[in-house]
């Protein structure tokens, strides 16, 4: 499948290819982050989890870099897949003169950004 075919999948496909992707070692049963327990309970309706060892409620994107953002699944499942199912599509990014410029650019203005947020913080604080 391609990146563009997994910009058409509804939520729920997205959440189940997620989870199939984050837990491939489990063929897609989710492992609980906090203790890393592959007895869980699921409740279906609200996609959460419950760890039957530690009985922490988690989501496929909790611990994860995903967690807690507002994007809806199938953005990450896009960026997900352009990275794991066709690697050479980044690739480019160290292979290429102007792939490196724009990972140069792309960490420069994530520092900047992250310089902006502390201030803002620390002027709020
Ligand atoms: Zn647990």
């Amino acid at each position: 499948m391609t990146g563009t075919g997994y910009a058409r999948l509804s939520d729920d496909q997205a959440h189940s290819t997620f989870r199939a992707l984050r837990w491939h070692e489990t063929g897609g049963e989710p492992v609980c982050p906090a203790c890393g327990c592959v007895a869980c309970y699921e409740y279906r309706t609200r996609q959460l989890f419950k760890c039957k060892g530690c009985g922490k409620q988690f989501s496929v994107t909790s611990g994860t870099t995903f967690h807690g953002r507002k994007l809806p699944m199938r953005d990450y499942l896009m960026a997900l897949a352009i990275f794991a199912i066709n690697p050479k599509y980044m690739q480019i990014l160290w292979t290429d003169p102007l792939g490196r410029i724009m990972i140069a650019i792309g960490l420069v203005s994530m520092a900047f950004g992250a310089m902006i947020i502390r201030k803002i913080v620390a002027f709020k604080g």
